[in-house]
């Protein structure tokens, strides 16, 4: 078993989809040309490597933000550059897949071996986890989209972290 990794999303956990209270500022961020407009917290940043440091735990996006999480969204919350799960653009429900089980396949392929704390607003995504093979223990926090994360969810994932026999 390698070591624990925190996978973080982004929109819907790090982006909330209400506007949000303290804290968060406007920015607009335009990967491949096309420009959104997100809510996103400076203090997010601290808190996650506060997290992973006192866990031993490694941060990395679980976002279809993928690498451009690393140019967009990570210098504005406070994070350095992070590993990513290389998630391919949703083929749509051809194969009968939910957007939220095709993550799960990905991230279920990238993380093969270590357990994880995955913060994600998909509802459907723990429950396609547990259809992949060789999933490692994980915690899938579910984020309310409209919120975003908040400290309750990063004290959950430290409490998991830290009972997990390594
Ligand atoms: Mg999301």
């Amino acid at each position: 078993m390698g070591s624990p990794v925190v996978l973080l999303d982004v929109d819907g956990v790090l982006n909330p989809f209400e506007r949000p209270h303290q804290g968060y500022g406007r920015h607009a961020c335009s990967p491949n040309g096309i420009t959104f407009q997100l809510w996103l917290d400076p203090g997010h940043g601290p808190s996650l490597l506060e997290l992973a440091e006192s866990t031993g735990a490694e941060l990395a996006w679980a976002s279809y933000w993928c690498d451009n999480a690393n140019e967009w969204i990570a210098p504005r919350v406070g994070l350095p550059r992070l590993p990513f799960v290389p998630i391919p653009r949703f083929p749509g429900a051809a194969e009968g897949r939910t957007l939220g089980a095709w993550k799960a396949r990905h991230v279920a392929a990238w993380t093969r071996g270590r357990p994880f704390v995955w913060f994600e607003d998909e509802p459907d995504a723990t429950a396609c986890l547990a259809g992949e093979p060789d999933v490692a223990d994980h915690l899938l926090v579910e984020v309310d989209p409209l919120t975003g994360l908040t400290g309750e969810h990063i004290s959950a994932a430290a409490a998991w972290l830290r009972a997990l026999d390594l």
